[in-house]
This record gives structure tokens, sequence and C-alpha cells, in this order.
């Protein structure tokens, strides 16, 4: 098919996003895959859950797909009850949406005036930074130190600089490292009253199996802050590829004038359906973060002993600081060369990082023998 018409894009999309750098997708492993028949994939590149979803998400999911004619209910209402009962608030502070990434960019996008700054960690997780730009926002950046640790204080500074919108990140993808409860308490003393802070708790469930992992819920609402908080099925529920999210808002207010300007009809049928069966299989999901936590620290502690440098991780993954980007960026391509895939970012300076996908011990141990054999 060719173009009909010559019309530069940037004539008609907003100048802020003309120069935005091209978008860069989840990996293709089906592609890849495809491509490469002989060799094995195996994906500890997007922090899935590889212990796979509860047996009752997937009998919902059939049970319910003679039904996809109709539209499903698009207030949730069901899934509403049963969160907000089980967790104690007013259903109508709930958001749901196609994934909490959907959760995230309205917030942004409704939040965030031109001119507007946002604080986050860096690295954290890079939507924020393409969602800011795209609002017309400026981001403010606190870096992580040598020690892979970053400094409370210069987060406290940041967040004094009137920011509308608080990025935490936590556990941070994709370092791992979670806020604790004073560094926390710190910022929302240090924070003004109107910067609302936006939570990201994708990997919060595997972050709960740590004692020093707070109730950042418990501390926003004492700190008297406003927040949103997001949670999604696609990492300890093990629904990535059924999208869908949901953030707690510090007031059903804020949910309901967010909700009024989303899309109608924003999680479909069979993920609501899994989503529910999932919740209500607590059991199933427990069970995958103690096989998580303790294959972690059991492939962690082999990476140490071999010489890496991690950070402290409370996420369904590793994160291995390397000296340099190009390390992190060589050993990434060369993993992959074997079928094994791990996402390189950013760490700390202008050091990479290589994100680890926890998975099943032998996943595990493919990864670790393939990675002894390159220097
Ligand atoms: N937040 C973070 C920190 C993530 O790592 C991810 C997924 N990579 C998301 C949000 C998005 O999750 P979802 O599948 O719910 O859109």
């Amino acid at each position: 098919m060719t173009d009909t018409t010559q019309v530069d894009p940037i004539e008609i999309i907003r100048p802020e996003i003309a120069s935005l750098p091209p978008y860069i997708t989840g990996i293709k492993y089906d592609e890849v895959a495809r491509l490469n028949p002989d060799i094995e994939i195996l994906r500890l590149g997007s922090n899935e859950n590889l212990y796979g979803p509860s047996p009752d998400a997937i009998a919902a999911i059939q049970e319910a797909v003679t039904e996809i004619n109709l539209y499903p209910d698009n207030t949730n209402t069901i899934l509403r009850q049963e969160l907000s009962a089980d967790l104690g608030f007013d259903g109508g502070r709930l958001l749901f949406s196609n994934g909490s990434e959907a959760i995230l960019s309205t917030i942004i996008d409704l939040c965030v005036r031109p001119g507007d700054k946002v604080v986050t960690l860096q690295p954290s997780f890079p939507i924020v930074e393409i969602l800011t730009k795209v609002a017309g926002g400026e981001i403010i950046r606190v870096p992580f130190d040598e020690d892979l640790t970053f400094s409370v204080d210069n987060f406290c500074d940041a967040v004094k600089k009137a920011p509308r919108l608080i990025y935490l990140c936590t556990p941070n993808n994709p370092t791992g490292t979670y806020f604790t409860a004073d560094e926390l308490t710190a910022i929302a003393q240090a924070a003004p009253s109107d910067s609302l802070f936006v939570v990201d708790e994708a990997y919060a469930e595997f972050g709960e199996c740590y004692d020093d992992f707070p109730d950042n819920r418990a501390i926003l609402e004492a700190a008297g802050k406003p927040y949103i908080v997001l949670r999604t099925f696609s990492k300890a529920y093990g629904l990535a590829a059924m999208r869908i999210g949901y953030g707690i808002c510090y007031s059903a207010d804020f949910a309901g004038r967010i909700a009024s300007a989303d899309t109608v009809f924003n999680v479909g049928l069979l993920a609501q359906k899994a989503a529910l069966a999932a919740w209500r299989d607590q059991d199933h999901k427990d069970s995958c973060l103690a096989a998580i936590k303790s294959e972690k620290a059991r492939t962690e502690k082999v990476l140490s002993d071999n010489g890496h440098q991690l950070f402290k991780s409370g996420g369904n993954f590793s994160c291995i600081n390397y000296d340099a980007m190009e390390m992190a960026v060589d050993i990434q391509s060369r993993l992959r060369e074997t079928g094994i895939f791990v996402k390189s970012s950013k760490g700390v300076a202008n050091d990479g990082s290589l994100r680890v996908t926890t998975g099943q011990p032998e996943q595990n141990d493919r990864f670790l023998e393939v990675l002894s054999t390159l220097k």
C-alpha cells in the first residue's frame, strides 16, 4: 500500500510529540521464535509471572467466551465490590482499565499541564517520561548513587519544586528497589499539599513478601496527601495478556472525575472474568509469590557469589548493574543469541543494567549457566 497524501505528520500532531523517539514496543517473542525455530525462547525480559495464572482464571475465560458478542459491564461491578470489600474502602475510589499502564497514561494526560513538573527516580519506568513529554510537562529525575541506592534528601529537594505529580514506582522497574516507610514518610512531608502521588505498585505483591515493604497507602493517608496507587493483574496474578489493572484513589470524587473523562468500555469481558477468578484464588497467587521469592534468593546468591553487583530487588526480577551501558547491551545480545531474553537499561550514572525476570528453577538455571560462560 502507498501513502495517499504527502502531508507531514508534524503538521497535524502536537509539536511536543514530534520530537519523541520512536516508541520501543515490548519484545516480540513470537516473531523471534518464528525466525529462529531451532532455539528455545526463554522470556526473562518482561517480568511476567512464569508460573502461570490460576486455573480458575482460565476456566472463567473459557466459560465466558460464548458471551463475547455482548458489551461487558463498564463499571466492573462485581470486581469493584469484591476488591473494595476485601481491602476495606469505598468502591467508588477504584479505577479500572486495560492494564495499569492505561490508568497511568490517563492520569498524566488529565492532570499534567504544559510546564508542570513530574518527579521520578532515574532509572524508573520509562513510559512516565514519554507521557510527561506528551503532556508538555517537565521531568525532574532523582538519580541512583554508585552504591545502588538513592538519596532521600535529593528526592525531598525535588518534591519541594512544586511538582504536579510525584511518581514513585515501588518496587521500582527496573531496579526492583523499594521505598521504605521512612523514605516515603519523609517525601510525603516534603511534598506540597496539591502534588499528586502516583504510586506504581505493579510489583507490590512481590514486595509484600518482605517485612520492611511498607503500606504505602496508609502512609499517604496518614500524611493527608492526594494519591493514586496503581496495581495490576499482569504480574502476581499472571494475567498480562488479559490487560487489566486498577487504581485506588484518595477519594471517590477524584476517581469519578478521572473516570468521566476516560473511555467507557476499557476492560474487556474476559479480562473482568479472569481477574475476578484470580482474585478469588489467593492461594494460587501466594504459591507463585513464595516460589518466586525463594528462586530469586537462590539466583541472586549465585549471581553475587560470581561477582555481580545487584540492586536490592523486591520485585519478581533481579537487576544487575554493569560498569558501562555497552557491557549490559553486549551481554543482553549474547544471551539473546541463545534464546534468552533479558532487558537492558540505564543503570546508575552512565552505567548499564540488566533486568532478569525470576522464572521457574530450570529456567533460572539455564540463564545462570549461559551467563557464566559470557565474559
Ligand atoms: N508499571 C510498571 C512499573 C511496569 O513495569 C508495568 C509493566 N511492565 C506496568 C506498570 C504496566 O502493567 P500493566 O500490564 O498493568 O499495564
